[in-house]
């Protein structure tokens, strides 16, 4: 006869619903961040910055689907004085939301966004020296009043960090902190930070320890969260609410980022879904929920694996190495398919990220959904959390003003051709400048050289180089076909 001891969740994983961490405030123009205050919304341009008419277009559609902050890319100082006409027509048309400078590789660029608009954010991966680069900056910064983000993301740590700590989460915390200890030594502290990654196990543990990190060391600068390159559609909702809805879930995150490779308004409604699903309970109990009482629509179901009763549940574990099997039963009345991937894959991702469970039942009893759709969700939650992988691995940046060609039609080739190939990770990115960085761990890139042109990687290794779009999707598949 079947066992089947029942968990409770709070049991099992009791990081979940705990109080929301109390962070410093940051002022950034009329829309303070951190504190009290709501969980902000924002998302990025990917129009050219010298282009005013279409970046000035862009953020109203952007403002208007509710982002509350609006950032655009910066490479150069041209880029970076042009923000002050973009943000004179948004003034002029009614439109006070702050706008935030994204800067990489140039100092010069970020002093001159500093005195234009209300945020400014640097990698400090590639930004300069965090003494001889960043407190002039940082100077600028106070007589301006712009706040700043130190924002790290896996694949682009500088040399020195590399050196001592590699690619791993270690190295992308001290490279946030050693900007930081220079911010608390000038006593900056309209500071906010990130620590992203495309792999959501990654992401996850690095702004934990991150958290700890700041704890030990007296710090509680907000965070801004998000998964790099999630890809698009289903897989880029359900990653990144995985790794972003996991952290919310924990009372970590003050502001978010859904990067999904689709125009950027379409990232609004999801963060904003995301932001009030996975924060509803902190919200109803000012921050005091206990870690018993939880009301998710969960449970963890403890059984023989010879009992496993039907294929409805999809197992991750090797029945070999166990005899009995934790499975996470997930029911929904969700007649919204994207709300319905979402909202599972907030509640479910952490039990995987964690390895707390081996497997997963996942039910939508709203009569539109079908069992395929529910069933994809389920091995979606899966692959996002790297506990089993049954499809092509697709990493993808959303795109910005650095991209020079179509990067959305270039997915859909690239997917089209590939999806066949289980288990490979292809990263397609929007630029030359952060792409094959940023691109992690994929196996081949598909990386934006220039208008119409397309650089191939294998690893991080470049293979062919300035190719023209028509022949790059072909070449991508020879290449492959090369190293199977
Ligand atoms: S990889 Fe390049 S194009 Fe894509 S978002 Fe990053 S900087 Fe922009």
């Amino acid at each position: 006869m079947t066992q089947i001891k029942q968990k409770s969740v709070s049991s099992v994983c009791p990081r979940i619903m705990n109080q929301r961490r109390k962070s410093t405030v940051v002022q950034i123009g009329n829309t303070p961040l951190g504190g009290d205050n709501p969980i902000r919304i924002q998302s990025m341009t990917n129009t050219s910055t010298m282009d005013t008419e279409a970046s000035v277009q862009q953020c109203i559609r952007i403002i208007e689907a509710g982002s509350e902050y609006v950032r655009l890319t910066a490479q150069g100082v041209r880029e970076a004085e042009n923000l002050k006409n973009i943000e004179e027509q948004l003034h002029a048309l009614g439109y006070t939301t702050p706008l935030i400078a994204d800067i990489h590789f140039n100092p010069k660029a970020a002093e001159a966004a500093a005195q234009t608009v209300e945020k400014v954010r640097i990698n400090p991966g590639n930004f300069g020296d965090p003494v001889k680069d960043f407190i002039p900056f940082l100077n600028l910064c106070k007589a301006n009043h712009t706040a700043i983000r130190i924002g790290v993301n896996h694949g682009s740590l500088s040399d020195r960090i590399m050196t001592q700590y590699g690619d791993t989460p270690r190295g992308m915390v001290e490279s946030c902190m050693e900007f930081l200890r220079v911010c608390m030594a000038e006593n900056f502290t309209n500071v906010v930070l990130s620590i992203k990654a495309s792999n959501t196990y990654v992401m996850v543990q690095t702004v934990r320890l991150l958290v700890d990190e700041m704890n030990k060391e007296g710090m509680a600068f907000p965070l801004h969260l998000g998964v790099t390159e999630a890809g698009d559609g289903e897989d880029g909702r359900i990653k990144s609410a995985v790794g972003i809805g996991t952290l919310l879930r924990e009372g970590i995150g003050d502001t978010i980022r859904v990067s999904l490779s689709e125009d950027p308004e379409a990232e609004i409604p999801v963060a904003r879904l995301l932001v009030d699903y996975a924060t509803r309970q902190l919200a109803v109990t000012s921050y005091q929920l206990p870690v018993s009482g939880c009301r998710l629509p969960v449970e963890v179901r403890e059984m023989p694996y010879d009992d496993v009763p039907d294929t409805s549940f999809i197992m991750v574990a090797n029945p070999a190495m166990q005899s009995s099997a934790r499975v996470l039963c997930a029911t929904y009345h969700e007649p919204d398919l994207n709300a319905f991937r979402i909202k599972a894959a907030i509640d479910c991702g952490v039990f995987f990220l964690d390895n707390l469970v081996d497997g997963i039942r996942l039910t939508n009893t709203a009569p539109n959904i079908t069992p395929q759709e529910v069933e994809s969700v389920a091995f979606g939650i899966l692959q996002a959390t790297g506990r089993r992988i049954t499809k092509t691995e697709y990493i993808s940046c959303p795109s910005c003003g650095r991209t020079l060609f179509d990067l959305q039609t270039a997915i859909k080739r690239v997917k089209a051709a590939t999806s066949h190939l289980v288990g490979l990770k292809i990263a397609i990115m929007g630029c030359i400048v952060n792409g094959p960085g940023e691109m992690a761990d994929a196996d081949y890139g598909y990386v934006g050289a220039g208008a119409g042109k397309v650089s191939l990687y294998k690893g991080k290794e470049c293979i062919l180089k300035n190719i023209p779009e028509a022949d790059a999707v072909d070449e991508l598949l020879k290449l492959i076909e090369k190293n199977f």
